[in-house]
């Protein structure tokens, strides 16, 4: 029976409530609480059971069948809702909103809160990633996009221009795993979101109006981003309902600020998982990470994402790292300190929202008593960052939340004799009670000579005496006893007194319960004024634990302090893949990577299996790790400061387009050659293997010479087309550099050693044999060979002087001012009314000019 085919009017009130709750939630499945139970109904009830394995069964709702409902305890629900989420599903949480004992008729209910993948708060989300949510507002000229990170409050955002292509890189890039989009967008980016970047997607129109949470963007003119970041707010807001002033002011950024790479990139050089398994372990992340908090792993992640390109930003983390490395000392004791640290910013998310229980007060308590002493590790440190103590929430904390405190608030036992004096009292009342009643046993025993008389508790019956049965006829009436149970095997009496005692105790026991949370709320809302403060040392504390990782790292894997230059040369000596190294031990070769002033191409040849594409990458990943503020896997680094870095490594599949793996490439090839600058770097692995030989010969040569002539970027390009290397006659920029392999007795040996100058053997087959094909197959490859070579003639490639020097030579007249002017701006970077300005003064010029 489908829920949109149900004549209403014939439903039962509270199906109709329920039915009134779902319009409302249309796209959520509905938890609708009926006393100890959720239910689900309808269709949310058939898919449920279906995912969560649960019995469908049906309820009489007014019609002439019944509906289909499914049901799980409420207090096991966190895991069930876990499951629907990672599903993709969004869960709507509907509670009663009154004590169905204190009303008449049907309760009041409604959504409390929706739950989905990017707002999750709860303590089961991954502790060394951000889990954001995001919004996506298409200006037609550009996107703009905004995230946030609803467990710790941090938000940011950006605009990015260009092409849909671009924008889901950047999305693939910060890996978020739900979108929203206004009703403008193309209906293709919403597809892409879905199916390749697997995001859960909300197409929502509406934006916040509430001026509670101004705050977060009051600060930004550019309205493209404060109109993104409303409908972000929008959303948050109406899915989590409770108090989220944790979130924090927006972080505005450019992409200018860090060192720009894609989604390829990002996953050819593994930075953050391996290909293969995409699992943590052996990324760069994974052997970066010794953080000793959470936090410092999650600023982590973050820094590798978005490593720097302020020199002096940089240098400042290096001065940290070698200072941290000479006073180890103080390192040990930070360390030590940082251990003890519980995920603060996560823990400030729960006190502002409310989820939060008294352990999670313990761990903050815990974890401000570190303070003190980080705080002066940090002056010793001469650290340009201070933080608070927060010496009064210790004390607060420290008197009076008891250490044994349960996770739940409505049982008692969560605050410490001593902090209050009512508290104090009515504990005293019920075990003052408590200790009449253990007496009362001895006591009426005693009195009846009724030997084994026992004293106990129900929840039903309160206090009782018990009498088995067969010593029941010593009860006398001058005892006052009152019948109050009869079980098989014995009888249980009350008695005045006992009564009275039990009034007291139950009376005092239900106050205790009710001014302990309150007494628990009531500091929660003293910590509450602490969020903001507590927020920016939970950042500072984040920074110094990366740099102690880096410290730590750089001395256990003997890295370098990098060298950073502005004259546009890369000189690496002795530089390694930090992973595969730790991974092969002492049999790792290292390399230099020179590539002076004058040089821009490296051309690198050398067989299948030779270390070409590593040498690439650990180059890539030197670069990135020296941006990061990091030291270096290098004897000695000198490097120039990149703005963007373009990878084509390896066969992989385009996570955005599902095209061919040659368009791929191309595509790849034209993303670097139209955006990379001379200050980017460019691996390409092989590009062009992908089509037809001189197809592929033509077309590595026309890139090699754009790049050469009109990009000049540092690039590094590998290939197996051994023609290509007579372009160092011609490209005064390009250097020839092989990897070595040496054979003998038939057998090759690869060198993993890079070295000056071209090869001209492939190895192909010997390759072919290393994997072990048929050697049959392996013996008439090498018969074919010798064949081609007899009768090919030495082929070299069509050199003249290349087409983009002409192109440039033949703009002899003087570059065009206003084309100039043009050029030199960032429209992205402008506010609206700075552009028209801008566009007035250029009208103005021309005007002048003629
Ligand atoms: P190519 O790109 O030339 O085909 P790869 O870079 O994929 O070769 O390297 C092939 C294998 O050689 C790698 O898996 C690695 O185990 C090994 N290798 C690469 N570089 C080195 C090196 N510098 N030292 C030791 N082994 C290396």
């Amino acid at each position: 029976m489908k829920r949109s085919e149900v004549d209403r009017s014939k439903l039962s009130p509270m199906m109709q409530q329920y039915m009134e709750i779902k319009d409302k939630y249309e796209d959520c499945i509905i938890f609708f609480r009926l006393g100890d139970f959720y239910e689900m109904f309808f269709d949310d009830a058939i898919l449920t059971s279906r995912i969560l394995e649960l019995t469908l069964t049906g309820k009489q709702a007014g019609l002439d069948e019944r509906v289909p409902m499914c049901g799980i305890p409420h207090h096991a629900y966190a895991s069930y809702v876990d499951e629907l989420i990672d599903k993709g599903y969004k869960v709507a949480i509907c509670e009663q909103l009154e004590d169905p004992k204190e009303v008449k008729g049907m309760v009041k209910r409604d959504v409390i809160q929706v739950v989905t993948k990017g707002t999750r708060i709860d303590a089961n989300i991954d502790s060394k990633s951000n889990n954001y949510i995001a919004n996506i507002y298409n200006f037609n000229y550009c996107f703009g996009i905004s995230y946030a990170d609803v467990s710790t409050g941090d938000i940011y955002a950006t605009l990015v221009e260009g092409e849909s292509d671009k924008l889901l890189k950047e999305i693939a890039k910060l890996g978020f795993r739900e979108v929203i989009v206004n009703n403008t967008i193309d209906r293709e980016i919403v597809d892409k979101l879905r199916t390749n970047l697997e995001c859960l997607v909300t197409i929502e129109k509406e934006e916040l109006e509430d001026d509670d949470y101004s705050y977060i963007y009051k600060d930004i003119e550019d309205v493209r981003i404060v109109k993104t970041l409303k409908h972000l707010l929008y959303y948050i807001i109406e899915t989590k309902k409770g108090d989220m002033h944790h979130l924090q002011p927006c972080s505005v950024y450019k992409s200018s600020m860090y060192l720009e790479f894609d989604s390829n990139t990002k996953k050819n050089l593994e930075l953050v998982e391996t290909i293969r398994n995409r699992e943590r372990q052996y990324s760069l992340l994974w052997l970066l990470d010794k953080c000793k908090t959470a936090m410092g792993s999650r600023y982590l992640k973050n820094s590798i994402l978005n490593p720097l390109t302020d020199k002096k930003s940089i240098e400042k983390r290096y001065d940290m790292v070698s200072l941290l490395s000479t006073e180890f000392i103080l390192r040990d004791d930070l360390i030590k300190a940082l251990n003890n640290i519980y995920d603060l910013e996560r823990l400030v998310g729960r006190i502002t929202y409310g989820n939060l229980n008294a352990k999670d007060l313990l761990q903050l308590k815990t974890s401000l008593k570190e303070l003190p002493i980080i705080s002066n590790i940090l002056k010793e440190l001469n650290f340009s960052k201070k933080i608070n103590t927060f010496d009064e929430v210790y004390s607060l904390l420290e008197k009076s939340i008891a250490e044994d405190a349960p996770f739940t608030l409505h049982e008692g036992h969560l605050i410490k004799e001593g902090y209050n004096t009512e508290l104090d009292e009515l504990k005293k009342i019920s075990s003052g009670s408590k200790d009449f009643i253990l007496e009362l046993e001895q006591t009426e025993k005693e009195k009846t000579g009724i030997k084994n008389l026992k004293v106990g508790f129900n929840k039903v019956f309160g206090y009782y005496i018990e009498v088995s049965k067969g010593q029941c006829n010593l009860v006398k009436d001058e005892f006052g006893y009152e019948r109050r149970q009869t079980l098989s095997n014995c009888e249980r009496f009350t008695t005045p007194l006992l009564k009275e005692k039990e009034n007291i105790i139950l009376g005092a026991e239900e106050k205790i319960i009710s001014l302990e949370y309150k007494l628990f709320m009531d500091i929660r809302e003293v910590i509450k004024r602490y969020v903001s403060d507590l927020q920016k040392t939970a950042k500072i504390i984040s920074e110094i634990d990366m740099l102690q990782s880096f410290s730590i790292v750089s001395d256990l894997y003997k890295f370098t302090r990098p060298k950073l230059v502005n004259d546009n040369t890369i000189k690496l000596i002795g530089c390694r893949h930090p992973v595969v190294e730790q991974v092969m031990k002492d049999k790792y070769i290292p390399n230099d990577v020179v590539m002076d002033k004058a040089t821009s191409i490296l051309l690198i040849t050398g067989p299948n299996m030779a270390g070409k594409s590593t040498y690439m990458r650990q180059t890539a990943i030197t670069v990135i790790m020296a941006q990061m503020g990091c030291f270096v896997p290098c004897e000695e680094a000198i490097l120039p400061i990149f703005d963007k870095i373009f990878t084509r490594i390896g066969a992989s599949d385009d996570l955005v387009s599902g095209e061919s793996t040659f368009m791929v490439e191309m595509k790849e090839a034209n993303f670097a050659i139209s955006d990379a600058t001379e200050n980017s770097l460019i691996l390409f692995d092989e590009l062009g293997r992908g089509t037809a030989t001189y197809d592929g010969i033509a077309l590595a040569q026309a890139i090699l010479e754009y790049i050469h002539d009109k990009i000049k970027a540092k690039t590094m390009f590998s290939t197996h087309y051994h023609e290509l290397t007579t372009l160092e006659k011609d490209l005064k920029h390009l250097k020839n550099v092989h990897v070595s392999a040496i054979e003998e007795n038939g057998k090759v040996t690869f060198l993993h050693k890079v070295k000056p100058g071209a090869v001209d053997k492939s190895y192909g087959i010997h390759v072919a044999s290393l994997a072990k094909l048929p050697s049959s197959l392996i013996e008439r490859a090498t018969d074919i060979l010798n064949i081609y070579e007899k009768k090919s003639i030495k082929k070299e490639v069509f050199t003249q002087t290349s087409l983009f020097e002409l192109e440039e030579d033949e703009l002899t007249n003087k570059p065009n001012e206003i084309e100039e002017k043009i050029k030199s701006i960032n429209p992205l970077e402008m506010t609206p009314m700075e552009a028209l300005n801008y566009l007035y003064d250029l009208k103005k010029d021309i005007k002048d000019k003629k």
